[in-house]
């Protein structure tokens, strides 16, 4: 009898059930359809097209753009079983026809190939002269144009299918928002492909957003609070800060590496290595640091500077907790990010399509930083996915916000915009409300007008704190011209008029606090480092780095840390208890079954 998906999933994989729509998508495939698969990170995206191109005749090609992470990706699969082989630029002449033949006999099930080789002549060549199961396109976000990761050797990846036409097509991705969807589809020509979008809810990650005070301390405190001994990511916006921020960590005993675009590719690989390897390395970097990142057990993504969509975020965010154990999403957000954000918006090259869409997604940003609502609520509501009650595991959901009736001093504030000429920012229009007779004021005649000296009632961190609201909720404007200043718009006339009742958030006055884990029914409480200490723990790691060293790949490609935790509460003593575990398919039973179990027995009492 031919073998189910089902069955490949467990005797590969070692899993019993699909995920979310993996099991829709991939009959989807084998029947020979096109598809769209939108999953979030970590949501088990590869199996949906792995397989398809295991069970259906032939050889399935995954294109990209990962070149760094396609060893480790073809080794993870050898490790499972599968037989699989990439195709790159890393590669000397021997190894290449070592695959090209095996690939011509029929001996693999997935190659791997870098996008600007797919499209080679030569390649086609090759490809229409072996026969194909699948073609997969990976992170096919890529094709957009608006987003940060175009790669523009995608936008000719449509003409595969025009080559084969007889080959389904999937092209996965954790993008999701609108406009990426309806990209993806025109330019890979997969509009008569289906779309599968799946739970984009990725309930063990706590959202978290506070306000920007003395971002470093209160990144420092985050880390010692919450993530001791873990592996995480820190984005900020420029190469220079990732480096700052790296050499302050580590002034403060924490393994921290910086990572950008400006430095060399030797340079990076190793910092990818060292995360992906080593235990507790946390990566300063900026968005060119993640796409791919495969590792599972990132246990926390830091922002420190506000990212540019919430598309963006999600995405980053979502690098954490893909083993399904608790993590952190965490960002530090002000006003300076804000007309930051903006300024870079005028002074790039875009056209004026691409400023209003980039002005369009920076206010729905920033709309999420302020909500006074569940923060996953927020989230999922933009991917169109739905969340009825509050989650119960973001801020305003552990932390009620307060909120506070702000009708007048929001008028108090607008009018303060509205008279001096709406072109000064916060700072400036806060020492007009508190009455100080700074140099630029008394310089701009401003001790003169109606609104000086009536802000006494808040002081100036609170005044901060109801223009960035104002902004958030759209009745409030920055002047398009990069420097900050702040305008009224249509929205800010009902509330001059007293037409328009306006409540703020009360802004959380602590800098930093120690978030105590509260459970949820479906998220498994426990992190890993709960552990920390226990030695059969603590032998199984080391048992897992020692096979990881032996065999040449990172730690969790030989078992998940959810699997060994398995193994620390089931205690399993045979191989045949071992198989039941998640994540142990046929081959790492088999390889490394036994190591584990004598380490097990050597515990019992
Ligand atoms: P992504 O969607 O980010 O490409 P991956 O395909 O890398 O995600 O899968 C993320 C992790 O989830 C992997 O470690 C994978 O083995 C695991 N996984 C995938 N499908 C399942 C499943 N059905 N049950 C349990 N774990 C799964
Ligand atoms: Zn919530």
């Amino acid at each position: 009898m031919e073998e189910t998906p089902r069955g490949l999933l467990k005797r590969l994989f070692g899993y019993d059930e699909f995920r979310l729509n993996q099991g829709d998508a991939i009959d989807h495939v084998m029947g020979g359809g096109d598809c769209l698969l939108l999953m979030p990170t970590g949501g088990g995206k590869s199996l949906c097209y792995q397989i398809p191109a295991i069970l259906r005749p032939g050889i399935g090609v995954v294109i990209s753009p990962l070149i760094a992470l396609m060893h480790d990706q073809v080794n993870g699969l050898v490790q499972s079983g599968v037989r699989a082989a990439y195709m790159n630029s890393t590669m000397n002449y021997e190894e290449f026809v070592q695959v090209s033949r095996a690939a011509m006999r029929g001996e693999l099930d997935l190659l791997y190939v870098a996008p600007e080789r797919a499209m080679k002549p030569s390649f086609m060549d090759f490809l229409s002269r072996i026969s194909l199961s699948v073609i997969a396109i990976d992170e096919a976000h890529c094709v957009s144009q608006w987003g940060h990761d175009f790669r523009p050797e995608y936008l000719r990846l449509g003409e595969l299918g025009r080559a084969f036409p007889e080959v389904p097509r999937i092209a996965v991705t954790a993008t999701a928002d609108e406009l990426t969807r309806k990209e993806i589809l025109s330019r890979l020509d997969l509009n008569g492909g289906k779309v599968f979008v799946s739970g984009f809810d990725r309930p063990n990650i706590r959202y978290q957003v506070v306000m920007k005070e003395k971002p470093k301390k209160q990144l420092l405190d985050f880390l010692r609070g919450n993530h001791r001994n873990d592996s995480g990511i820190v984005y900020c916006m420029t190469r220079r800060k990732t480096e700052s921020i790296a050499q302050w960590l580590r002034d403060n005993g924490i393994k921290a590496l910086s990572y950008h675009g400006g430095m060399g590719a030797e340079e990076r690989r190793t910092v990818q290595e060292r995360f992906q390897d080593e235990d507790a390395v946390v990566v300063v970097a900026t968005i060119a640091f993640g796409m791919g990142i495969d590792k599972p057990d990132v246990r926390f993504v830091a922002h420190l500077d506000m990212p540019k969509s919430l598309a963006a975020y999600y995405q980053e965010t979502g690098r954490a907790g893909r083993d399904g154990l608790p993590a952190d999403a965490w960002m530090t957000y002000g006003m300076a990010d804000v007309t930051g954000q903006l300024k870079l918006i005028e002074m790039s090259e875009g056209d004026e399509r691409y400023k209003r869409i980039s002005r369009q997604n920076l206010e729905i940003m920033l709309g999420y930083c302020e909500t006074t609502d569940c923060r996953r609520r927020s989230l999922l509501s933009f991917f169109g996915d739905s969340c009825d009650v509050p989650c119960g595991n973001c801020d305003t959901c552990l932390n009620p916000v307060e909120t506070w009736d702000g009708t007048v001093q929001a008028q108090k504030a607008l009018s303060c915009v509205y008279r001096t000429g709406q072109i000064y920012g916060t700072g400036h229009l806060i020492d007009v409300l508190l009455g100080r007779g700074t140099k630029k004021v008394l310089e701009a005649g401003h001790d003169q007008v109606s609104t000086f000296g009536i802000g006494d009632d808040l002081n100036e961190r609170q005044w901060r704190s109801v223009y960035r609201q104002l902004l958030a909720m759209g009745v409030l404007s920055v002047v398009s011209d990069g420097y900050g200043g702040l305008r009224l718009c249509g929205d800010s006339w009902p509330v001059l008029r007293g037409e328009r009742r306006l409540s703020f958030r009360v802004d959380e006055v602590k800098t930093s606090e120690k978030s105590s884990r509260s459970s949820t029914s479906e998220v498994s409480t426990k992190g890993s480092s709960e552990f920390d200490g226990n030695p059969l723990w603590e032998a199984l790691r080391a048992k897992r780095l020692e096979l990881a060293k032996e065999h040449g790949v990172p730690a969790y490609v030989i078992f998940h840390d959810a699997t060994l935790r398995q193994m620390l509460e089931l205690r399993p003593d045979s191989l045949d208890e071992m198989s039941c575990l998640q994540g142990v398919g046929f081959k790492k039973l088999d390889l490394y079954g036994m190591d584990f179990i004598e380490v097990l027995k050597s515990f019992e009492i």
